[in-house]
């Protein structure tokens, strides 16, 4: 185990924070993770590739990074493999293995940014997928005990962009692997907005080829974590009642709406942002994405209480004009 003291948070977090930590612990096995829980002492905060964390100032307490490795095949057969994949192994580098090795069932999720400890943890999702489809069982640990714990899919209680890690075992829990059951038959997934056009720009629906069109669509709308701070889309997609959705409908025609199997309606957070005007403006140096206005960018020195000010700003002016309140995706530290 490694423990840095007075840390610089920049280089750990996307949306590139100047914020500092008292200290870090860099954890390279599952009984050094056990260990620092067990005898750490004060606040502490779980941190992956830091893509979908927000820090507000400096971090007084100790952030632990569980830099666990490895890729194991658990069993092969005709039809599936399943994998075990350590926490700290870089999410999109497991897609591309995947890929090369003809396992299919995470292309879809090509080139989000992080570790896999973080992907159960608010089910990651894009273009038709979800890290669900594929997780059956997460490895953790205690962070009150040090003990080992281990959750079906089931006892995950996944949702969008949730599951029981940001729920009832919030801070509880230290995801060290996830096990998770890809197919070897391939079954291409392409229904999701442009992603069947554009993996046709390359031939036939291949492994390979969603992959690419995956992350061409992607660069085209998304920034580069390195070219401009962010943390992706800043706000989940609201959900609103039937009745809600009608009444707005009269006023606004054209806003997209997705009918949901609980009876919900699904609005997109970015049209909502984008109609109260916000796309492509700046606030300070903070500022809205001009391509995609559910992301917010650092326009350079921005500080986590100049990212929030405009987050706030902007739910308010949503709600004013449309009467939903947004929920934050990210993770406010
Ligand atoms: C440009 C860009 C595009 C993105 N696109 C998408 C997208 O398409 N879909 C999507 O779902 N997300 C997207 N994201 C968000 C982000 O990449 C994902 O949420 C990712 O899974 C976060 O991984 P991380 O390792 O960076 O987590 P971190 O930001 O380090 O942590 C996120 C949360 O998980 C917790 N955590 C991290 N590791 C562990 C662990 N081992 N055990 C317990 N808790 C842990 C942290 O404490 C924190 O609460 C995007 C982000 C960026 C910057």
């Amino acid at each position: 185990m490694t423990i840095h003291r007075n840390i610089s948070l920049k280089p750990y977090n996307t949306f590139g924070i100047d914020a500092v930590a008292d200290a870090m612990a860099d954890c390279h096995t599952t009984s050094e993770l056990a260990n620092t829980v067990r005898t750490l002492q004060g606040r502490s905060v779980v941190v992956g590739g830091g893509s979908n964390i927000l820090f507000l100032g400096d971090f007084h307490g100790t952030v632990i990074r569980p830099l666990l490795y490895g890729i194991e095949v658990t069993d092969i057969t005709d039809r599936h493999v399943d994998i075990r994949v350590g926490a700290g192994v870089v999410w999109d580098g497991l897609v591309a293995m995947c890929v090369a090795n003809g396992w299919s069932g995470i292309e879809n999720l090509s080139y989000i940014p992080g570790r896999v400890g973080a992907a159960p943890v608010q089910n990651v999702g894009a273009y038709g997928a979800e890290a669900a489809d594929v997780i059956r069982f997460v490895n953790a640990i205690s962070t009150d005990t040090g003990a080992p714990l281990r959750l079906s899919a089931d006892e995950c209680m996944f949702g969008y962009r949730r599951s029981i890690f940001k729920h009832q075992l919030k801070g509880k829990a230290i995801v060290t692997s996830i096990e998770m059951r890809l197919a070897t038959s391939f079954a291409p997934n392409l229904d999701y907005g442009p992603v069947r056009a554009a993996v046709e720009q390359y031939g036939r629906p291949t492994l390979a080829n969603i992959r690419r069109a995956i992350i061409d669509i992607r660069r085209a709308k998304l920034p580069e974590p390195d070219d401009k701070g962010s943390a992706g889309s800043f706000f989940k997609n609201p959900e609103i009642s039937e009745a809600q959705a009608d009444a707005l409908l009269r006023s606004h025609p054209d806003m997209p709406t997705y009918k949901l199997a609980n009876g919900m309606v699904k609005v997109p957070a970015g049209w909502l942002i984008e109609q109260a005007g916000w796309k492509g403006r700046r606030q300070g140096n903070a500022g809205v994405h001009d391509r995609q206005a559910l992301i917010i960018v650092n326009h350079g020195s921005a500080t986590g209480t100049e990212i929030m000010a405009l987050a706030e700003h902007i739910c308010a002016d949503v709600r004013q004009k449309f009467g939903i309140s947004l929920d934050m995706e990210v993770v406010i530290v």
